[in-house]
């Protein structure tokens, strides 16, 4: 039986695989958009049904067979879609088989019980509710982490598990150059910017005329609006259904999140839509890795979403779905929405200080890691490391340690993809700009047309047949750098203070 043989047999499997994973995203819209209150009992019944289907698939016979042929195969007569489809399988196959079965039921547990003390933590304010649950949760983690990527540091384990082929050795070269460029920027940034008066953006209007305008504005930044729909979940959230099947959603809370959470989310979509034929055909359709899909989805929230020249064309589209806003100047909507302060939420703070709050996270996890930092003390080094970096102390464990909701999840090690995605764009926004000039003047017209050939072109019809490092050396020549980025926001806010 030749490699192309045993490649047909892999396809049929990746399908099913791939089929089961649509119905549970369908599941899962469902249970947030119309499951009744009373429908809650059987579905949870439902799906632990399905999940135990799944992972029946995935410890088969014909799975093991699978993946003992193609941990040793020759793999050169396949094509780089092929290849691909294979890494992702033993990738797969390893998080569903190294991992004892009572283990995996236990970790489920842990996270279902994380959660919700963790909505309890944040009511009261208090770490020391959470603290056993997180300290077990992370343990549980780190563990399953070194028995899927053996062989590393524990924390080179977790990265991996979101961001494939990253080496946290790169990324903290990458993060103490980004540390360092983002201070001077930052300070000037702070003395420099005009005072203006924001408060309209951060009211709260008619949710169905937001949920309108946010739909005008991702159709605007190239959303395919015949491939995928807004959800009404009114939390922002993307999912993938099928390749030409990606669902978005948003917070409604006020405007100004309500339009970037729009966009943040529309761009995850829009990267799920544009996978090549080619990658639909051998089942590797999708994004590439968590920080190449951060990456996008801040592309369309922040390279574009935030530009003066993208409001040049959909200001007076604000205006005409917010009367409210004809009293409001552009230059003083576009400062707003891009004004830099310090603020101690992550989902609160600018464009620039952002990206410090993944950092911080990122920094303390290797410390629990290497073993240098103990769960007892966590919430004060968070608050120590707020201070040093953004100049801020949380005034609670709510606003600081319990702010986010992805380690009482079980998402340990996942971000840093949201810092690595921004450096990523810095990177793109500038190869992007070398390769179409005048982009920005097209998008001032709001012909984004040019923007989306290219990003299809470059990035989205790849899918996951090549990992980030090998699209960026493609399209930059280079490996991923954080100077690019830093240059991008420095050109940017010294054009908007001008
Ligand atoms: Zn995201």
């Amino acid at each position: 039986m030749t490699v192309h043989d045993k490649h047909a047999q892999l396809l049929t499997f990746l399908h099913e695989t791939r089929h089961c994973d649509a119905v549970n995203q369908l599941i899962d819209l469902d249970t947030w958009t119309k499951l009744p209150k009373k429908g809650q009992d059987y579905r949870a019944k439902t799906s632990a049904y399905f999940q135990g289907k799944i992972a029946e698939l995935w410890q088969s016979d014909q799975a093991r067979k699978l993946a003992s042929y193609f941990e040793d195969a020759d793999l050169t007569p396949l094509s780089d879609a092929q290849k691909a489809g294979v890494r992702i399988f033993l990738e797969d196959f390893a998080k569903k088989n190294r991992v004892p079965l009572d283990m995996q039921v236990r970790y489920a547990g842990l996270v279902s019980t994380a959660s919700v003390m963790w909505k309890q933590a944040v009511k009261d304010a208090d770490y020391g509710t959470l603290k056993p649950y997180l300290k077990q949760l992370f343990e549980m983690t780190r563990d399953m982490a070194c028995l899927i990527f053996p062989g590393h540091h524990p924390h080179q384990s977790l990265v991996l598990m979101s961001e494939p082929g990253a080496d946290t050795g790169v990324i903290d070269r990458l993060f103490h150059t980004l540390r360092e460029g983002l201070k001077p920027i930052h300070k000037w940034a702070l003395e420099n910017q005009p005072e203006v008066d924001d408060t309209a953006i951060h009211k709260q209007y008619d949710v169905p005329t937001m949920i309108k305008f946010q739909t005008f504005l991702a159709s605007l930044l190239g959303y395919d609006l015949d491939a995928g729909a807004y959800a009404e979940i009114l939390h922002p959230f993307s999912s993938s259904v099928g390749p030409h099947d990606m669902r978005f959603s948003s917070s409604n809370e006020n405007l100004r999140h309500g339009i970037f959470s729009a966009m943040h989310e529309a761009g995850h979509a829009a990267y799920g839509q544009r996978s090549s034929g080619e990658a639909i055909q051998n089942v590797v359709w999708g994004g590439c890795s968590g920080s190449f899909h951060e990456g996008q989805a801040k592309f369309f929230e922040n390279i574009l979403g935030r530009s003066a020249a993208f409001w040049d064309y959909a200001y007076p589209h604000l205006q005409r779905f917010f009367p409210e806003f004809e009293s409001v100047s552009k230059r003083q909507f576009v400062l707003g929405i891009n004004r830099i302060g310090r603020s101690p939420r992550r989902l609160m703070s600018d464009e620039l200080t952002y990206n410090l709050h993944p950092i911080i996270r990122y920094e303390l996890e290797r410390e629990l890691c290497d073993g240098t930092l103990s769960f007892d003390d966590l919430h004060t080094r968070w608050n120590e490391k707020y201070e040093e970096l953004l100049g801020v102390t949380p005034k609670n464990d709510a606003e600081g340690i319990l702010q986010d909701m992805h380690w009482a999840g079980g998402l340990w090690g996942y971000f840093q993809n949201y810092t690595l995605g921004n450096l990523y764009d810095g990177q793109m926004w500038h190869c992007l700009k070398r390769d179409v000039p005048g982009c920005e003047d097209q998008m001032r017209a709001g012909d984004l047309s040019n923007i989306t050939t290219w990003l299809t072109e470059n990035i989205h019809q790849h899918a996951q047949i090549y990992l980030p490092d090998v699209i960026i050396k493609r399209v930059s020549g280079e490996g991923l750098s954080a100077g690019y980025y830093l240059d991008y926001l420095k050109t940017k806010l010294e054009g908007l203070y001008a």
